[in-house]
């Protein structure tokens, strides 16, 4: 969008009255989906994601694509997005160190590197206890940067966790304090489960701003239970202005019970519109993204 005045898409502070949305359809939306889709496919919505004003993606994970077969072909799909879009800023998850070494050989400037700070769901996701987790991503975090990459560290279950229920604040700010310290620009606090309250996003996002006031702070929020947007309000309300969001609300897993997906984009746009913030984000342009993850998925995503 030419002439409207935007935020630096990496980092920095963003320009007042605006907020910078990172689209997470491709890699939270799709991680859990029974169709895979293809790289072309992939592409096809990075363009209608790009046309409506998206200007952050994080457009797969550099996964063991035996695993997740949904994440396959991340590679091809990040260099060709780097390629025919070099405006966009294009961001991937790693969350170890093969992880890291595929990222680092696309040439990627910017990598979403993420820990979980509840000890089940650590042990769940990467087999490891959360304090040797949190060990192994500080090593990798220093990495990345050392190898010039620009890190958002992000920290799963900052929120709650089903298994545990709450997870202390006190672990939350250790593990902020330690990923920042190793060179983090961005943390991101991931309410991974959609336990989040608006009371409880105004206090974690204020200690953590406190606690580490020289990075720059986002949020990945879930709607379980209808908070999403309500979250979202109070995390701006407490000065945040970078949220991840998905096209259609796609992301959680449809094969569990009570996690629901991530904060729509089309929602997160429509409620800062209405507060008069800018997006940067047309929201029916947006529609034509939604309309063919619909086509592309089978089901009807807008509720
Ligand atoms: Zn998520």
């Amino acid at each position: 969008m030419p002439g409207t005045p935007g935020p630096e898409a990496g980092g920095g502070p963003a320009a007042p009255g605006f907020v910078l949305l990172e689209e997470q359809s491709l890699r939270d939306g799709l991680q859990n989906e029974a169709r895979l889709l293809t790289v072309a496919e992939k592409l096809e919505l990075v363009g209608l994601l790009a046309a409506a004003g998206i200007r952050r993606i994080q457009v797969g994970s550099f996964v063991d694509p035996r695993r997740m077969p949904q994440m396959a072909g991340t590679g091809e799909l990040v260099a060709q997005v780097q390629a025919d879009w070099p405006h966009l800023l294009c961001s991937a998850l790693v969350l170890n160190a093969r992880g890291l070494e595929r990222a680092l050989a696309c040439g990627m400037h910017h990598l979403s590197l993420s820990v979980s700070v509840a000890e089940s769901h650590s042990r769940r996701n990467v087999g490891r206890a959360a304090a040797d987790a949190l060990d192994d991503m500080v090593a990798l975090v220093r990495g990345a940067v050392a190898a010039g990459v620009r890190v958002r560290a992000g920290v799963q279950c900052a929120f709650g966790c089903l298994q545990e229920g709450d997870v202390d604040e006190a672990t939350v700010l250790a593990a902020v304090k330690r990923l920042a310290a190793a060179g983090a620009a961005e943390i991101n606090l991931a309410d991974t489960a959609g336990l989040a309250t608006p009371f409880q996003v105004r206090r974690l996002v204020a200690r953590v701003r406190a606690a580490v006031p020289e990075a720059r702070l986002s949020l990945h929020l879930h709607d379980t239970g209808g908070q999403g947007l309500a979250n979202l309000a109070a995390g701006y309300g407490a000065g945040v202005r970078l949220f991840d969001t998905a096209a259609g609300g796609l992301g959680g897993c449809p094969f569990v019970e009570g996690v629901a997906g991530n904060v729509a984009t089309e929602e997160a746009v429509r409620f800062f519109e209405a507060i008069g913030v800018a997006t940067g984000v047309d929201l029916a342009a947006l529609a034509q993204v939604v309309r063919r993850y619909e086509a592309l998925l089978g089901r009807t995503l807008v509720r």
